[in-house]
């Protein structure tokens, strides 16, 4: 393992925390919400890397701070302005949920993000993990982190071969996670063991030969590492069929085109979009512009089909669109509900899926 100076040796009289921070302080990235004591830059930055990795997530971080540098600016903003920000990081209920807790902190707690798991945990979009995330590195609170990564480390540390999506092996791996941690030093500790999983201990193959806990790891030991941790639920993914309508007015020199808001409990809530139907299958243009679906919005109006994209097919953790952009050109407007005119000029102001983003911005379309 390259940066790593303890003699292997050494390792049989040195506790797992002694030969973890040993590594980590040599081997960490310089993250910024690493050096500041500021609570709210912490709450942000372990929100955006729920679900994101670091080098995705350092330069929404950056941006995230710089539009909203504290929790009064956030809780005061719209949500669309929020939205805009978080555009193309993806789960997007983390921002909604951020911009709620935000108003929540403001109002029940002066804008202060309380110090007390009791009280922390009652904030929205909180869970376990992130409130003992913030409580350990923004108030050096004894309170040992077990995300994914970690995971993946006490369950080969230890072997544990259950099933990681139970809650009975979380409740598990909880109890050997307590056993290794170091009460003295938790924010360190919390970083180290995270840092380890993302870096070292990665899902795939690490190289365990060359690790520092070699030694004692017992799936390592026991040539079980390939099958931990043990996930034999993993998420089905479902197949969708979009068709986004993209209608100019001959009227108006195509001066405006429309969006809808997605209000349904689906992925991208509140986030904007073109006129979307969405089929159960596959289908050629010429039956996608007879199906029912179509007609029920167009009918009344004469239609003339300009160009369709490529099927574009874009991957969320649980899903696979499959998505196509059909321009047309109507002879008047539409007044069809949840339909809002948006004048071209305006349409970047609009938050919107990074699946329609990157198509705007490769075909150069509405100055995205
Ligand atoms: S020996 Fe391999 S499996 Fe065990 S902690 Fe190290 S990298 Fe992970």
């Amino acid at each position: 393992m390259a940066n790593y100076i303890i003699l292997p040796f050494l390792h049989y009289l040195m506790s797992f925390s002694e030969i973890l921070l040993n590594w980590y302080y040599i081997n960490k990235r310089d993250l910024p919400w690493r050096s500041t004591n500021n609570i709210y830059f912490i709450w942000v930055s372990e929100i955006i890397l729920q679900q994101t990795r670091v080098e995705q997530g350092l330069s929404y971080y950056n941006k995230f701070i710089k539009n909203f540098p504290d929790i009064f600016s956030l809780a005061n903003a719209s949500e669309e302005n929020v939205l805009k920000t978080w555009q193309g990081l993806g789960y997007y209920t983390r921002a909604r949920n951020m911009h709620a807790a935000a108003k929540q902190i403001v109002e029940d707690h002066n804008g202060i993000i309380p110090a007390s798991y009791n009280e922390i945990i009652k904030i929205r979009g909180i869970g376990k993990y992130t409130a003992a995330a913030i409580l350990s590195f923004g108030y050096n609170l004894p309170y040992p982190v077990l995300d994914g990564n970690v995971k993946r480390v006490v369950s080969r540390y230890f072997a544990i071969k259950n099933d990681i999506s139970l809650p009975e092996t979380e409740i598990k791996l909880r109890k050997k996670l307590d056993a290794l941690f170091d009460k003295n030093k938790p924010a360190d500790f919390n970083q180290a063991i995270m840092e380890f999983g993302a870096l070292y201990c990665k899902p795939g193959i690490p190289d365990c030969t060359n690790c520092i806990f070699k030694e004692k790891c017992k799936a390592f030991t026991e040539g079980k590492v390939m099958e931990i941790p043990f996930n034999p639920s993993k998420t089905k993914i479902s197949q969708r069929f979009f068709y986004y309508v993209i209608p100019q007015c001959d009227k108006t020199k195509t001066t405006f085109t429309y969006l809808v808001k997605r209000e349904k409990k689906d992925i991208w809530k509140n986030m904007f979009e073109f006129p979307l139907i969405e089929l159960d299958h596959d289908s050629t243009i010429e039956n996608f512009f007879k199906s029912s679906e179509f007609k029920k919005i167009f009918s009344g109006n004469s239609v003339k089909f300009i160009s369709a994209s490529q099927v574009i097919v874009h991957k969320l953790s649980h899903q696979l669109i499959r998505a196509r952009y059909i321009h047309i050109k109507i002879q008047k407007e539409i007044n069809y509900p949840g339909f809002i005119k948006v004048l071209n000029n305006e349409f970047k102001n609009y938050p919107v899926s990074r699946l329609i983003e990157k198509y705007l911005k490769d075909e150069n379309l509405f100055n995205l």
